[in-house]
């Protein structure tokens, strides 16, 4: 069959939920045994959010291939399965690098560039993805509509849909609010959103109503009357006590039915969805609770989202519902650190940029080292793991990262005699600029056999994607995607090991430590690799279940 696009915007005000619209909408086609991608628009001229303090956009989520992108991303991923690339991720800063260096290239020789058509072409392009075969793309359009950044994704959205016909549809997500104190719905906002959407030359032909409260059949007719839109393409998406119902919601509303009779394919059985359902019921079930402190420095929900979702799917699936307490690094001190974590079964030292909050990670890691408490540090928080050790165990007390004496190295001066135990990678000395230059993306890493690591990724299915599978002379292989400048420092692996804390990981390739543990503790292991990027709501990660699971295991 030919390329279906579906086109998912937003209006009145943003964070709806467009990522988690969109995800469902995949996984709701994918359980029709369509073939599916999808792809995120964002309307700033950052090439890439790589460079954005989390504080801008949540957290940074990273492909295997290597692009650092929107988090929306993380929800296509978790909900559908379907691994993203960096063609999934694209920002008015890269079409317009495109543009630009083509217009350099001599490529348009003697024309004057414009926003339309070269940027639209160029936006027209890359929603098409004319390079693969898919069934399905569906492209989400970050930011509200009538933002003047968005207008050229619009434009282009305009001619593809009158280009496409029926093969495009176009979802747009609203906001129906509740106001208290006149006991109403008001639909009005969504009336004007669509004008909006109007005046830029595109009909929605599906409309998905964010609200608080159920709208009943009336409230359903007047906004289809209003806006032009059949009654059964009115879905509403009301709020659900976990994410990962919202699929089965809209399948319930018959959202993919009406995107399907849309495009004019027949619409057949409705899938059943089984292990989705099976999750669900899991997730419903779950009522012991295990309580986990994140130890960060971003105050913000969406500052380690893949995170979050990695413990609550893994918890989930060891029956239990995990309760996350963020706990500010940079208010711990060796007087408060008890208090503060006190009640935790578990902790995860949290990735990180930068000297802020660095030290208040290390009082957590000995304090839970020296505690046996279960922690799992990623990222920055492994390698806060493993200046605490050589401070407390090996007894460099100058123990640091290359990272923090950057840029400037006082007080002992540049060459001083720091133990950078965690030092700056050969790669990465002569690079001066800092967008997109990290360790990005997925890189291979050799297992430990008998290592703690090692049972854990043992314990996944061995036909599931993140299974360890056999090289060549019958190593432990894993694969997981890394963002980091910074890495240990092999100078001082024998020391490590010697006493106690083993590097049971390795990349095969540049000898690079990717995994420590601590055999002896409960649980204490740090990964240089982010994990949690992999986790997905059927494959749950095995490294954050096996974390769970000693968690749970030392309450009991
Ligand atoms: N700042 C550290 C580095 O660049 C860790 C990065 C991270 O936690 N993602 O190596």
């Amino acid at each position: 069959m030919n390329t279906k696009y579906i086109f998912v915007t937003g209006g009145v005000v943003s964070s709806l939920g467009k990522g988690i619209i969109s995800a469902s909408i995949g996984k709701l086609l994918l359980a029709r045994g369509y073939k599916v991608t999808i792809q995120k628009f964002d309307p700033y001229i950052n090439i890439d959010p790589g460079t954005l303090n989390p504080y801008e956009h949540g957290e940074c989520y990273v492909t295997e291939d290597g692009m650092e992108t929107d988090l929306d991303l993380g929800h296509y991923e978790r909900f559908t399965g379907i691994r993203t690339t960096r063609d999934n991720s694209i920002t008015t800063g890269r079409i317009y690098k495109t543009v630009i260096d083509r217009e350099r290239h001599g490529d348009y020789l003697g024309k004057t560039i414009q926003v339309v058509p070269h940027i639209t072409d160029e936006i027209k392009r890359r929603m098409l993805r004319e390079e693969a075969t898919f069934d399905f793309v569906i492209t989400e359009v970050g930011g509200t509509i009538g933002d003047i950044e968005s207008a050229p994704f619009m434009e282009a959205i305009r001619q593809l849909r009158w280009e496409l016909g029926r093969n495009a549809v176009c979802v747009h997500l609203t906001y129906v609010p509740y106001l208290k104190a006149a006991d109403e719905l008001k639909t009005k906002p969504t009336q004007h959103s669509v004008k909006e959407l109007q005046s830029m030359g595109i009909q929605p032909d599906i409309l998905v109503l964010r609200t608080e409260r159920h709208l009943d059949d009336t409230m359903r007719l007047k906004v289809a009357s209003f806006c032009n839109v059949d009654l059964e393409c009115v879905v509403q998406s009301e709020d659900m006590p976990s994410i990962y119902e919202v699929p089965v919601n809209m399948q319930r509303q018959g959202l993919d039915a009406a995107i399907l009779r849309k495009i004019g394919i027949p619409v057949g059985e409705t899938p059943a969805m089984k292990p989705w359902h099976d999750f669900l019921e899991k997730q419903r079930n779950a009522s012991r609770e295990v309580h986990i402190g994140l130890v960060g420095k971003y105050d913000l929900q969406d500052a380690y989202k893949s995170i979050r979702e990695s413990l609550n799917l893994a918890g989930i699936y060891n029956d239990v519902k995990t309760k996350i307490h963020f706990v500010n690094s940079q208010d711990l001190t060796t007087d408060n650190v008890a208090a503060q974590l006190n009640g935790m079964a578990g902790i995860i030292i949290c990735p990180g940029f930068g000297q802020r909050g660095i030290e208040g990670k290390i009082i957590a890691a000995e304090y839970t080292r020296s505690h046996d408490i279960p922690t799992f540090g990623i990222c920055l928080g492994m390698q806060m793991m493993v200046i605490e050790f050589a401070r407390n165990v090996l007894g460099y007390k100058d123990a640091t990262s290359r990272e923090s004496l950057t840029p400037d190295p006082s007080p002992k001066g540049e060459g001083s005699d720091y133990h950078c135990v965690i030092d700056l990678m050969e790669e990465q000395k002569n690079i001066t600029q800092m967008g997109g230059t990290m360790r990005l993306g997925a890189y291979d890493c050799e297992l430990k056999e008998g290592s703690k690591t090692f049972e854990a990724y043992s314990q996944a299915k061995l036909s599931t994607p993140l299974a360890l599978r056999r090289g060549v002379g019958g190593e432990a292989v894993i694969s997981e995607r890394h963002r980091h400048r910074y890495e240990f420092n092999n100078q001082y692996r024998d020391e490590y090991e010697a006493a106690g804390m083993k590097c049971v990981g390795i990349n095969p390739d540049a000898d690079l430590v990717e995994i420590v543990e601590i055999p002896e503790k409960r649980w204490y292991i740090g990964t240089q690799f982010h994990p949690e990027y992999s986790s997905t709501v059927l494959h749950p990660h095995p490294l954050f279940m096996s974390f769970i699971k000693a968690c749970i295991d030392g309450k009991s």
